[in-house]
């Protein structure tokens, strides 16, 4: 029997939902009550069972009806940022698309950077501590969401002066100064490829590929350099959305090589390793090098930006396929062939 798609209601749910009913799997939105409305107007999901917040995936009777739907959840963003997720290895029954396991690793900076380094990738240097600053760094706050706070440091007098700042800014509580993650700032341009690894097929695809637009960081082009300077600004780094990038062909080499090391690296590290959708998050710098400074282990929200496929989708499927679509068609092929147990845990 072909499961149905579960998902929750934000971040790249439309697309989710869209995808699994253009393979004509049954769509099933977990909807946070305020949203119902909302994902009516769009009239994608077969059924809505409401939910209080993300924490209610825990609840039984909440995933006694995904048993129930035979379903599979896929998850995104909204889930990794809700926490618990130890608890939600342990206690969450249902089928959940690709490694639930590997969430932990995306959420915790530590584990993040050893499996960058164990991929083999170029990942900017990690300081011990901000007396080591003598370049710039980028200074990281512990918890934030989306880059909000984190600041540019050049020496140690300047980061602790700006530790003052954003502690005034309420975004630091005294005594979190020790769990700012610092790490070298590379000077180039940010890319972020979508890849999705089939475990059916073994290959690496590259669907497509976007730069997220950051504020204040982004916007400062716009301010001559005297009045930057008079201004006296703080650049921050808090996403605000996303837009399309096609890559320089000569690069795709390198684009492709990160992605199979990833995946490779994930298998020895976090079993069975990255399945599905995932994402590096990289820049480039002026000598064409690439750093890998984060990774998703699930769908990213870039994706948004592709629901009739994009440039590198085309090129593969010839036909409209988005992250979403790409990953219920994994479903339901390996439904088909008896081996789901490959794409879910
Ligand atoms: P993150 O929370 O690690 O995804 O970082 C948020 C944003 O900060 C990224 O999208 C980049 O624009 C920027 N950033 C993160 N790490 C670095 C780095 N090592 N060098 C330069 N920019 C970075």
């Amino acid at each position: 029997m072909i499961p149905a798609v579960a998902t929750i209601s934000s971040h790249s749910a439309l697309q989710i939902l869209k995808g699994a009913r253009d393979e004509g799997l049954r769509t099933i939105l977990l909807c946070l009550r305020e949203r119902e409305e909302l994902y009516a107007r769009f009239n994608l999901a077969d059924r809505v069972i409401p939910i209080n917040s993300v924490e209610d995936l825990l609840d039984k009777k909440v995933q006694s009806e995904l048993l129930k739907e035979n379903s599979v959840l896929v998850p995104h963003g909204t889930l990794i940022s809700g926490g618990k997720l130890e608890e939600f290895e342990r206690s969450f029954e249902p089928k959940v698309l690709g490694n639930k396991y590997i969430f932990r690793w995306e959420y915790d900076r530590n584990l993040k950077d050893k499996l960058l380094q164990e991929s083999g990738l170029n990942v900017p240097r990690k300081l011990k501590s901000h007396t080591e600053i003598s370049g710039p760094v980028i200074a990281k706050l512990p918890g934030a969401e989306g880059g909000r706070g984190y600041f540019i440091a050049k020496s140690p007098k300047d980061f602790e002066e700006k530790v003052i700042a954003v502690r005034k800014k309420g975004l630091l509580k005294k005594g979190e100064e020790d769990k700012i993650f610092i790490q070298e700032y590379i000077i180039g341009v940010t890319l972020y490829p979508h890849y999705f690894y089939s475990p059916l097929s073994h290959k690496v695809e590259l669907l497509g590929c976007d730069r997220r637009y950051e504020t204040s960081i982004d916007g400062l082009g716009r301010i001559g350099a005297k009045d930057q300077l008079d201004l006296d600004i703080i650049p921050t780094f808090r996403v605000i959305g996303n837009t399309p990038m096609v890559l320089r062909e000569s690069l795709l080499m390198d684009i492709f090589s990160s992605g199979d090391g990833f995946v490779a690296a994930s298998k020895r590290l976090v079993k069975p390793g990255s399945v599905g959708p995932f994402c590096l998050e990289m820049i480039c710098d002026e000598e064409g090098k690439l750093f890998t400074f984060e990774f998703s282990g699930r769908i990213v929200a870039g994706t948004n930006l592709f629901i009739s496929g994009s440039p590198y989708s085309d090129l593969i499927f010839g036909e409209p396929m988005s992250m979403g679509r790409r990953i219920a068609r994994e479903i339901k092929k390996a439904a088909e062939l008896g081996e789901l147990d490959k794409v879910v845990t």
